[in-house]
């Protein structure tokens, strides 16, 4: 089904936004991984060069490795045909790379807020306010399920890795669908499981080459590459008619430009109405409550399953799976 049925790009307007962001943040300072959190040490900036891109070797055979090495998050471009090495002039992206705000409603996650470094292991905001931004009305960031209704999208970013087959075991238990949004130098080293993941009925999200943050404030060409080749290197890993269906910016990092890539791409900008803030591990109960406090019909539910240990989502998601089941909700894609 996904695999044939090719997804025209619909134009930005026709789409919802949600302007939920939040942000990934390497909490991969420390395992070489790159994950989703706080700027804490994920910030690094894009300059590492030269290493020889993650993204190149087969290292792993199954989910093992994931990463770039350690500190290498937010390298540039090593990978073979990337088609931007330059730190480009701004070259006209057709709409000015302007590093948006953050999230409207002020905290959905600390993710958004670039400017406190929240260590890894703060769980801070975690029980924070409520999240959804006011919702539907502008722009193409999409924060919401393809049907609607009483349904929600399971998305598990900075994978494929180590967790990813325990977690398809679950999701397949229940019968879910998810959408894993994909590291592209994990795609690259792991192909089994990318191939598992579609095997499973799963859908694939672009999550960028090397996960920099704040990727908002990459220069047109890095995120363009960032964008581009992490699509290929996913496609290549799953094989022939592999389709990718949406981008999801590191940290949440959304702005026009990469926004615009996107489109042009053809895919969507996904990012989330929930937030568990699962990458910093604030402990089982507190993922599976916050879950169940953020969650309305037509979520979309930010999880990792890359980006360092991740016990706490696995387990979470066993809890999870049957409430959502006992709560009514259909397992959904977001919109698109
Ligand atoms: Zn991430």
């Amino acid at each position: 089904m996904h695999r044939t049925s090719r997804r025209p790009s619909t134009p930005p307007t026709s789409r919802s936004r949600r302007r939920l962001i939040a942000g990934c943040v390497a909490v991969a300072a420390v395992l070489g991984l790159t994950a989703c959190g706080t700027a804490s040490g994920a910030l690094q900036p894009p300059s590492t060069a030269a290493q020889p891109s993650g993204a190149t070797q087969p290292s792993g055979t199954a989910a093992t490795t994931i990463a770039p090495a350690p500190g290498s998050d937010g390298i540039p471009p090593a990978t073979g045909s990337a088609p931007a090495t330059t730190p480009a002039t701004p070259s006209a992206p057709a709409a000015p790379v302007k590093p948006r705000t953050p999230s409207p409603t002020g905290t959905p996650s600390p993710e958004n807020a670039p400017s406190a470094p929240a260590s890894p292991t703060a769980p801070a905001a975690s029980s924070s306010p409520a999240p959804p931004p006011a919702h539907p009305g502008a722009g193409p960031v999409i924060g919401s399920t393809a049907s609607g209704g009483r349904t929600v999208a399971l998305t598990f970013d900075d994978g494929p890795g180590p967790a990813t087959g325990q977690i398809l075991d679950l999701l397949a238990q229940y019968h879910a669908k998810a959408t894993f949004c994909q590291i592209g130098q994990n795609a690259a080293a792991n192909p089994a499981l990318v191939k598992r993941v579609l095997a499973a009925g799963h859908r694939l999200c672009d999550h960028s080459v090397h996960h920099p943050q704040p990727f908002a404030k990459l220069p047109h060409d890095k995120a363009v590459y960032e964008i581009t080749a992490a699509r290929d290197m996913i496609v290549q890993a799953g094989g022939p008619g592999t389709e990718v269906h949406w981008f999801r910016a590191p940290g949440g990092g959304f702005n026009a430009d990469n926004e615009q890539i996107t489109a042009g791409l053809g895919m969507a900008s996904l990012g989330w109405s929930v937030d568990p803030r699962d990458w910093s591990r604030p402990g089982v109960p507190a993922i599976v409550s916050t879950v169940q406090k953020q969650l309305k019909p037509g979520g979309v539910i930010l999880l990792h399953d890359g980006g360092g240990d991740r016990g706490q989502t696995v387990a979470a998601l066993k809890q999870l799976l049957p409430w959502l089941v006992a709560q009514g909700y259909a397992f959904d894609f977001p919109a698109a």
